[in-house]
């Protein structure tokens, strides 16, 4: 038996391509959650903050991303002070 992922409709959920109402199905795999469109079989994955990623992105690679992107904009500069360790 095949024992794929548990795919659910969402309701109320419009399909972003073909705009069909209560098409969407809604599957996990490896934690990550995926959509699909049964009407039109428009497919996308959503990331770990809830966007949206077009599954023609990302067909060839298997990406799991379970920890969230944090912006890296904070730099920390270090400048090691070799007075610091000045003996008297
Ligand atoms: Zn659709």
């Amino acid at each position: 038996m095949n024992q794929g992922p548990i795919k659910r409709f969402i309701a109320g959920a419009v399909c972003p391509a073909c705009s069909a109402m209560d098409s969407i199905r809604m599957y996990e795999e490896d934690g990550v959650p995926h959509r699909e469109c049964v009407k039109c079989g428009y497919a996308d994955t959503l990331d770990a903050r809830g966007n949206s990623v077009p599954k023609e992105l990302t067909t060839r690679v298997n990406e799991t991303r379970k920890a969230p992107a944090k912006p890296t904009s904070q730099t920390v500069q270090f400048f090691p002070n070799p007075r610091l360790k000045k003996k008297d």
